[in-house]
Order: structure tokens, then C-alpha cells, then sequence
């Protein structure tokens, strides 16, 4: 188990609510990461796998049987694993975490800033080779129609997958790849392989922490009319073009659209409690096939050992 050394205060808007929100981060004795919605007396939510709702298509949201939830957990929890922190207590006063700056860069930074106590994560080793297809994706009508106009608009098709197969226990390695048809995205492959040293957790810091979240700039006006995205600006979110050859903001990297993939499907892993041991190949991933992929996973225990 391991927490903060202190506390760390982190505030900012949610950018589906665009509301903004404070965030109070405690070291724990408890094992986990447990949401606490003070605006709501408190409710708790464990940010854990089977916790993560399945309607939500562009952030991963963690709720609890009484409908509290907190929504776009996932570089929150991509920097939470960089530092190697499975416990700590989240106060936090509404729906959703800050955005900050679209990626991990400043949660990881502040945490590396915080310092942390403890010993090493779990190691989840992966035994059997565990599949998630889009096609398996449930999700009822609304939301299936609202994929099915978001995919049309985007000229999306929808056929990925998420791949956990066994790797003699020598770490979580990613590969991700993205298919788009805008131009300034394309076909975009990335691996990252994190083992625990310390040589893995720079990589990470140099050359994905700032990989920024990313949107299509004629998606924004239906996503703020159905409630999400109100909080994007060009400070947190890359915004394409409609012509999607092109960048509204500057880039980083050209590919740092796939680089953010790998900070999505690192703070997806982690909603596991611990270091999952698996390659991890990534085909259009998405939120709600990185889940999937973890329900399989811990639904048949010869799948995995932990260690
Ligand atoms: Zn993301």
C-alpha cells in the first residue's frame, strides 16, 4: 500500500460540466482510491473497475448504487499510478475532476511534488489472453443513437478492441493504435512500457504526461447541447479542424493524439487497485472497451494471479 506524504489541494472546471471544482487529496491507511462527494454528505465512491458505469463514451465515471459519481477519472488515475499511489481519500465538491490542462502533466507533478509513502503495487499477472470487441459494448438505445450521430459526424466506424495477453510478468506494455479519417490524425501507433523502474516512469513523464485529450471542433456544439464539453477550451482540449487536416491549438506532437490513448488506457488499468502485468494492445481503444476488458479479465479467477 502506498499514499501521499501530504495533503495536495487541486482545483479547476470539469470540462464536460465546465463547473468548477476543488479537489482536497488525503494520504489514507485504507487500501484504494475513494472518492468522497462532500457536496453530496459525503457519499463515497471506490474508483474501481466495477464501479465504472458503462453509458459514459468519452470519460471514464465511477459512481455508486445511491447515483452519486465522478466523472473523468482516468489521468487522474494515470498519474496516480506513475507515482505508485493505490490509497489516498479524494474530497471533492461536485460531478467531475478538474481538467487542468487536458492531460496527466500536472496531476503527476504535483504528486511527484507531494511525495509518497509506502511500498509497491500489487502486481495483477495476467495468465490467459482476454479480449474486449466494440461489438460487445452494451449500451441501451439513447446512447447507442448518440454513438451511432457522434461516429456519423466524425465518419467514424466502429470496430476496436482491447488485448490483454500474458508477458512472463515483465510489466504493462502498451500498444495503441488510432484510425481516423481526419488527415491530421490518421493511422497512429504508440507503445509505452512501464516495468516500475525508474528509467520507465521518465519515459512517461518526457513522453506522454502532456499529451493533451483531444475533440473535433464541430463536435462541440452537440456535445455542449447534450451537456459535455462545456469546460473545453483550446487550453485543455486539442481541437480539429472541421476540414480535420489540421489543429486549432498548436500541437505538442504530431502524434499526440495516440499518446493521450496511452494515458487514458494507463488510468483505465489502474481502476484494477493495482499493476497489471499483460500486454496490452489497444486497436481504436476507447473508455468503455478498457473496462470491459478488466470485467472479463477478473470475472474468471484462472485469468490472473495476484502477487
Ligand atoms: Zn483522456
Amino acid at each position: 500500500m502506498t499514499t501521499f506524504k501530504q495533503e495536495i489541494k487541486i482545483s479547476g472546471v470539469g470540462i464536460h460540466s465546465g463547473l468548477p471544482v476543488n479537489m482536497l487529496i488525503k494520504p489514507s491507511r485504507d487500501e484504494g482510491i475513494v472518492f468522497y462527494r462532500t457536496d453530496l454528505d459525503s457519499k463515497k465512491i471506490l474508483a474501481r473497475f466495477d464501479n465504472v458505469g458503462e453509458t459514459k463514451m468519452r470519460n471514464t465515471t465511477v459512481g455508486n448504487l445511491s447515483g452519486a459519481h465522478v466523472q473523468t477519472i482516468e489521468h487522474l488515475m494515470a498519474a496516480l499510478f506513475m507515482v505508485g499511489v493505490d490509497s489516498a481519500i479524494i474530497e471533492i465538491d461536485g460531478p467531475e475532476t478538474p481538467i487542468l490542462d487536458g492531460s496527466a502533466y500536472e496531476f503527476y507533478n504535483m504528486f511527484v511534488t507531494a511525495g509518497v509513502t509506502g511500498g509497491k503495487l500489487k502486481r495483477i499477472v495476467v495468465k490467459r489472453e482476454v479480449i474486449a470487441k466494440s461489438s460487445e459494448i452494451k449500451v441501451n438505445v439513447f446512447v447507442r443513437l448518440k454513438y451511432w450521430i457522434l461516429n456519423k459526424i466524425a465518419g467514424r466506424k466502429t470496430s476496436g478492441f482491447v488485448k490483454l495477453s500474458p508477458n512472463n510478468n515483465t510489466g504493462l506494455n502498451i500498444c495503441a493504435t488510432l484510425v481516423y479519417p481526419e488527415k491530421v490524425i490518421g493511422n497512429q501507433s504508440f507503445s509505452y512500457c512501464y516495468d516500475g523502474s525508474k528509467k520507465s516512469i521518465d519515459v512517461f513523464a518526457k513522453n506522454i504526461a502532456r499529451a493533451r485529450t483531444f475533440g473535433k471542433y464541430s463536435e462541440w456544439e452537440y456535445l455542449k447541447k447534450h451537456g459535455m464539453g462545456r469546460g473545453a477550451n483550446e487550453n485543455n482540449v486539442i481541437a480539429l479542424n472541421n476540414q480535420g487536416d489540421g489543429t486549432l491549438n498548436k500541437l505538442i506532437w504530431k502524434d499526440e493524439f495516440v499518446r493521450h490513448k496511452i494515458i487514458d488506457a494507463i488510468g483505465d488499468m489502474f481502476t484494477s487497485g493495482g499493476f497489471i502485468n499483460a500486454d496490452l494492445v489497444s486497436y481504436k481503444g476507447s473508455h468503455a472497451l478498457n473496462n470491459l476488458v478488466l470485467k472479463k479479465l477478473f470475472s474468471n479467477p484462472e485469468n490472473y494471479d495476484i502477487i
